[in-house]
């Protein structure tokens, strides 16, 4: 009798239509990609920004990188300044030629960005910013310092300026940083 019940008011049916139906009155977790995008973290690691005037090119985040792919090379220039007791003196400068992040391979452990010794951040990856998919992912995702500034061809989160507009490293959505001269300091 107990098995004609159960197979006739199939109490395991009933059972999943009232877990189901409970579903209908919860607060809904996902959105209507492309359309709604939920906002990351504040620590979450996405994008890179950069900032090539504020790098000092010390290249202590290429070190720390456990999979050698930021690239830099630089030149020193050499030009003859007057000292402040009239004697001619050399003065060096060390120029940026290339800075480039292989994205593709990158994992996002951000110990590139805790090395970076200036404040704010010459590299960070608290950019909000996760939309990089692209049909190709060699020249695509393979940045030079010229697109980890401008972002071109890459779609920032919402509300987010590139790096070269100002973006924030500590917040990307507040207010810009205004072009301001390079500094050594506390990491
Ligand atoms: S976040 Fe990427 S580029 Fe930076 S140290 Fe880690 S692997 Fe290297
Ligand atoms: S650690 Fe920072 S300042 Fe030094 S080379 Fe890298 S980005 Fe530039």
């Amino acid at each position: 009798m107990k098995d004609f019940l159960s197979k006739l008011l199939l109490p395991e049916l009933l059972q999943g239509m009232a877990l189901t139906g409970g579903y209908l009155f919860r607060k809904k977790e996902t959105v209507q990609y492309p359309e709604k995008r939920l906002e990351p973290q504040d620590r979450f690691r996405g994008m890179f920004g950069y900032s090539l005037e504020r790098c000092i090119d010390c290249h202590l985040c290429a070190k720390a990188c456990p999979i050698d792919i930021i690239y830099i090379r630089d030149h020193t220039e050499v030009e003859e300044v007057e000292g402040s007791d009239g004697k001619m003196k050399k003065k060096k400068t060390k120029v940026i030629d290339r800075y480039d992040i292989d994205v593709k391979r990158c994992m996002f452990c951000g110990l590139c960005e805790e090395a970076c010794p200036t404040e704010p951040k010459s590299i960070w990856l608290t950019t909000l910013s996760y939309e990089g998919s692209t049909y190709e992912r060699n020249e695509g995702l393979y940045f030079d310092k010229e697109r980890l500034e401008s972002w071109e061809g890459f779609k920032a989160f919402p509300g987010v300026p590139a790096p070269i507009d100002g973006q924030n490293p500590s917040d990307p959505l507040g207010e810009k940083l205004k072009a301001e001269t390079p500094e050594e300091g506390a990491a």
